[in-house]
């Protein structure tokens, strides 16, 4: 009989999000009319770009004409692409890369999962606490950890907890480790890394032959002038970093799917002899081995968010979340809520009143003020006590849900 991958069986159930689910449904069937505002999902709201839209059709258009047709593409993306966002997204910041240092792909998800591929198990991983929990699952599929323990924690990771002490920066590792995930703006915290922050980073990186994965797909919420945006801003990261982007939140591209990779040609790792090795021909290899590129209509919608008017209106869509930020964040600061993030990114990390456990406050806000939140617990152990609210809502709903908690709360 064929044998399973039995690293699955090591996974906690999914349990954050249908535990949320189960509990709205439950309170909206004992309570038929009350109106639930849903401020938990780390998913946009806001339809495409007008421009970006308008290139998407095109696109569409080009493949209905034999002229313009397009079928197999470059695996790794195509160059109209990959020059756009060297030349807007990076250039201005003072940052440049080469063509077939960048990689595009259908999403930052699938890209944060399959570089394991390109890495031996028994490197040592080190992963903040509380998390996007698909850096830590997919270590554990591969292979690299134990099992969990009651806290949830895997044998053979380096946790690195993130709070109030440490600003939500995680403290350098006290022991030796190979690859660093550094998500920042943070999802779920919504807190930031100065370049001096990052710099210590790519400082032990680079000590200590180590690899940075850092996930920038919040980059674009960044409002602070003096916030690196890429980990390429630090000086010696191409050496030692690898950047993941998305277009899922920066340009509401959750449902059509585009993001990339940035492997420099200078990251190195050793071979099972000792020899130097660079991941970028390793990525590439794997990307045209197990991938044929995204969608060629995508990446033409992809490139308009770079054109003038792409570019201004998908700002725009930006500034509407990050107004609806500001609404959250002022509010709860007048309700007495100590809260973090929500200035560089779309998230609201907020300490529960009252040392409530963070699914005691989601209980509170569901019945008292029928609001929907996340708990900080389902992140990772170092977030309970805290709890996340998306600015990704409509603006009535938003408005109206800080009113809510402002009464309950004052
Ligand atoms: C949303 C998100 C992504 C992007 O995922 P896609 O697969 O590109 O939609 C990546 N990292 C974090 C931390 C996220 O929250």
């Amino acid at each position: 009989m064929a044998k399973i991958n039995d690293n699955y069986l090591k996974l906690k159930a999914g349990y954050l999000f249908p535990e949320i689910g189960r509990r709205v449904r439950e309170f909206s069937a004992a309570n038929p009319t009350a109106k639930v505002i849903r401020l938990g999902i780390g998913d946009v709201t806001r339809p495409l770009a007008p421009a970006v839209l308008k290139a998407f059709h095109d696109a569409v258009d080009d493949l209905a004409t034999t002229d313009h047709f397009a079928g197999y593409g470059p695996e790794q993306g195509y160059d109209w692409l990959i020059n756009a966002i060297i030349e807007k997204s990076y250039k201005p910041r003072g940052v440049s890369l080469k063509t077939e240092e960048m990689f595009i792909s259908d999403g930052s998800k699938c890209d944060c999962a399959n570089i394991l591929d390109i890495f031996a198990l028994d490197n040592v991983v080190a992963i903040g606490d509380p998390v996007y929990p698909v850096y830590n699952d997919t270590n554990v599929m591969i292979g690299r950890t134990g099992e969990a323990d009651d806290k949830g924690y895997y044998a053979n990771v380096v946790y690195m907890p993130c709070n109030e002490a440490n600003n939500f920066i995680p403290a350098l590792p006290t022991q030796k480790v190979d690859i660093i995930y550094l998500c920042f703006p943070n999802n779920p915290t919504g807190t930031v890394a100065s370049k001096a922050e990052l710099k210590k980073w790519v400082d032990y990186a680079n000590a200590n032959d180590a690899v940075i994965f850092f996930d920038a797909a919040y980059e674009a919420f960044i409002t602070n002038p003096d916030i690196p945006h890429s980990i390429y801003e630090i000086e010696g990261a191409k050496r030692c970093a690898i950047e993941f982007r998305s277009f899922s939140k920066t340009a509401g591209f959750t449902g059509v799917r585009c993001g990339l990779v940035v492997v420099p040609e200078e990251v190195m790792g050793t071979t099972a002899t000792g020899e130097r090795y660079s991941f970028n021909k390793l990525w590439l290899r794997r990307t045209t081995t197990k991938f044929n590129g995204a969608s060629y209509p995508v990446q033409r919608a992809a490139a308009a968010v770079y054109s003038d008017e792409g570019w201004k209106q998908t700002r725009e869509i930006i500034d509407y979340y990050m107004e609806n930020a500001r609404i959250i964040r002022e509010g709860l600061t007048e309700a007495g809520v100590t809260i973090f993030g929500g200035v560089d990114a779309p998230y609201i990390w907020l300490k529960t009143p009252g040392n409530l456990t963070s699914w005691e406050f989601f209980d509170k806000l569901l019945n008292e003020c029928n609001v929907v939140g996340t708990p900080g617990s389902g992140f990772g152990p170092s977030g309970e006590g805290y709890f996340r609210l998306s600015a990704f809502g409509h603006r009535e709903n938003v408005i109206e849900a800080v009113e809510r908690i402002k009464k309950n709360l004052k």
